[in-house]
């Protein structure tokens, strides 16, 4: 049986480093590729002086122009310009970033001359809308429906920014899945035959820049998570960052050179060692040469896997913990514990696979999907099902995810009331009734976090709002607070006064942090403006190369004997000029507008024509 819709929904893998669009046709699940034919796509976004590129396009010109190559936004979508994190990965990118309003951090790049900001939702957008323009490409439609997913450690207010950037991008969000749920469906849906009865699993999804941790039973076509933990900070990203700092250092000492403050020497370094990273995978030593790194002097190094493994090594133990702790949460015992199946692109390096192993008593590990692929696999399984489409089986899935950290206000003293305990089953809504603590009070304050820290303020600062209140003596007014997470993870907070029915609502999408609908009006309006940008340089650069070739095609044809001989003297030096004067055109009227170069080609075919055509 297949389902009713036609409009196809697509499953998008919006990563750190790399991006994946999936979709279920033909009665199967295809991963896209893109116009390069790779089936992932860099998360990267980069501006020139000409023209704005994303994916392989900016990630193949990073060392020339490092500090407009955009690169990690989703380490900042969601994030204050004050947090930590934001603080310290700004030292290590050669992008700038600045504060905007509402303390939020601003990436500032130079496009067509002209300094620009761009927030993380925006540039996240045009990764989307890339994703988005892959899938229309190769489906020959226009896709508007898509699952997207999220670490399933993010807080609400970096799974409402990748929203946000899902509508600039053009796309509707039929669901936000958590992308260690995602990679689970793709293995379950894998081992379906394979598997009789409950099956306890636990996925590892180490990628480029987050860590999560998720523990699935499946049964059948149910898939429900009994616990999540992670880190939305840590990743191959940090591994690459501490080979740098390692070879900065050593060019430091060996050559007099400190690179740490040149953007274009540290972004050549950055991309050797990712690839020196990579090789470390499959051999136990690797050589790394880059010429003329910095001030003429070449970079000669070498590095082994125990070196790699000794400078990441706190990294690896954290993974461990947070596997540890995700366990001891959910009360699953090793022992319990029947698959372990490693997804993202870090699970590939040895030390991580020995130490994941070791530490489930040597469990073999599942190896069996694709660790690039499964989690815009899962997503588009899931996009079938929203959708109506896929065959049985896709749509008799039942899915029960959990929020991943608790909800809750600020009570006295700054203690943290917990609403929502983290682990719970989504969606969820949760009532409290309170009276008033202070005599006449007119308004209670809600002040909603998200964490686990026992003070309010430890934790991540998700919103709030004034709920007025008629004035009476202290413990006669009361108020229900009530807490409400939806299937994508964000949460809804309303507050009611219950004598007189006073009622305010937050959606935390309205608070301060993230954007409000002008913003995104703006965001949307600014990304038709680049998507036609892009087409016109496009269309220009098109007929460019068509003329160059015309001219270049003129060219040979007169270099032919047979062509000179029949041609009388007077054209013969009157047509050598003129594709000469055509060259140095070329040269000169590189940044020509379009109309400047077809009416260029129009007047030389004109002439053209008349004297050789017949050769052409
Ligand atoms: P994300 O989903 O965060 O974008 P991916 O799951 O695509 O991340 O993984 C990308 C990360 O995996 C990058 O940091 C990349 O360097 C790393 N990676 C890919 N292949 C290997 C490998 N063979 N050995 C070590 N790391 C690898
Ligand atoms: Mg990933």
């Amino acid at each position: 049986m297949t389902g009713t819709s036609d409009c196809l929904a697509i499953g998008i893998d919006l990563g750190t480093t790399y991006s994946c669009v999936a979709v279920w046709q033909n009665n199967r699940i295809e991963v896209i590729p893109n116009e390069q034919g790779n089936r992932t796509t860099p998360s990267c976004v980069a501006f020139t002086g000409t023209q704005r590129l994303i994916g392989d396009a900016a990630k193949n010109q990073v060392a020339r122009n490092p500090t407009n190559t955009v690169f990690d936004a989703k380490r900042l979508i969601g994030r204050r310009y004050s947090d930590a994190n934001v603080l310290s990965d700004m030292k290590v990118w050669p992008f700038k970033i600045v504060e905007g309003n509402n303390g939020k951090p601003m990436i500032e790049v130079a496009y067509k001359g002209v300094m620009k900001q761009f927030s993380a939702e925006e540039t996240s957008s045009m990764v989307l809308s890339k994703m988005k323009e892959i899938a229309d490409t190769y489906l020959n439609d226009n896709v508007t429906s898509a699952v997207i997913t999220v670490p399933a450690y993010f807080d609400d207010l970096q799974r409402q920014a990748t929203k946000d950037a899902a509508t600039v991008a053009g796309l509707d969000v039929l669901r936000l899945l958590n992308e260690p749920t995602a990679a689970a469906m793709a293995y379950g849906l894998d081992h379906m035959s394979k598997i009789s009865g409950a099956r306890n699993v636990v996925i590892f999804d180490l990628g480029g820049g987050t860590f999560d941790v998720s523990l699935v039973t499946i049964n059948e076509g149910n898939f429900e998570v009994k616990g999540v933990g992670g880190d939305t900070h840590l990743g191959g990203e940090d591994f690459d960052n501490r080979m740098v700092d390692h070879f900065v250092v050593e060019f430091n000492r060996k050559e007099k050179k400190n690179i740490s403050k040149i953007p274009k020497a540290l972004a050549r370094l950055r991309v050797a060692c990712e690839r020196a990273k990579r090789i470390l995978s499959s051999t136990t030593f690797t050589p790394i040469e880059i010429e003329c790194l910095y001030d003429g002097v070449d970079f000669s190094g070498k590095i082994t896997r125990a070196k790699f493994e000794e400078l990441n090594m706190s990294f690896f133990n954290k993974c461990m913990e947070i596997v540890q702790e995700c366990l001891e949460d959910a009360k699953w015992e090793k022992k319990m514990v029947d698959e372990v199946v490693l997804v993202g692109g870090s699970t590939r390096i040895p030390k991580v696979q020995q130490m994941l192993q070791e530490f489930f008593e040597g469990k073999k590990l599942c190896k069996t999907i694709n660790p690039d692929e499964a989690v815009a696999y899962g997503a588009a399984v899931f996009a079938a099902k929203i959708s109506g489409q896929g065959n049985q089986m896709v749509q008799e899935l039942t899915l029960s995810d959990v929020t991943p950290l608790s909800l809750g206000i600020s009570g006295p003293g700054d203690v943290m009331r917990v609403m929502i305990p983290k682990n719970t089953p989504i969606p969820v809504m949760k009532e409290r009734v309170g009276t008033t603590g202070v005599d006449y009070q007119t308004a209670i304050r809600v002040r909603v976090y998200q964490g686990e820290r026992s003070k309010a303020t430890d934790n991540i600062y998700l919103g709030e709002f004034n709920l007025q209140i008629p004035a009476a003596p202290r413990g006669d007014t009361k108020a229900k607070l009530c807490f409400k997470i939806d299937f994508n993870g964000l949460l809804e907070v309303s507050a009611e006064e219950l004598i007189t029915g006073q009622k305010e609502t937050i959606k935390i999408t309205n608070g301060k942090r993230s954007l409000s609908n002008e913003e995104i009006d703006k965001m949307l309006n600014d990304a038709k403006k680049f998507k036609v940008e892009d087409q016109n340089y496009r269309k220009k650069v098109e007929a460019y190369n068509d003329l160059e070739y015309y001219i270049y095609r003129t060219k040979e044809t007169m270099i032919h004997d047979s062509v000179r001989k029949r041609l009388n003297p007077k054209d013969l030096s009157k047509m050598d000029d003129l594709v000469e004067g055509a060259m140095v055109w070329l040269e000169m009227y590189k940044l020509a507008d379009i109309d400047v170069i077809t009416e260029k080609k129009k007047k030389l075919e004109c002439v053209f024509n008349v004297t050789i055509g017949q050769f052409m």
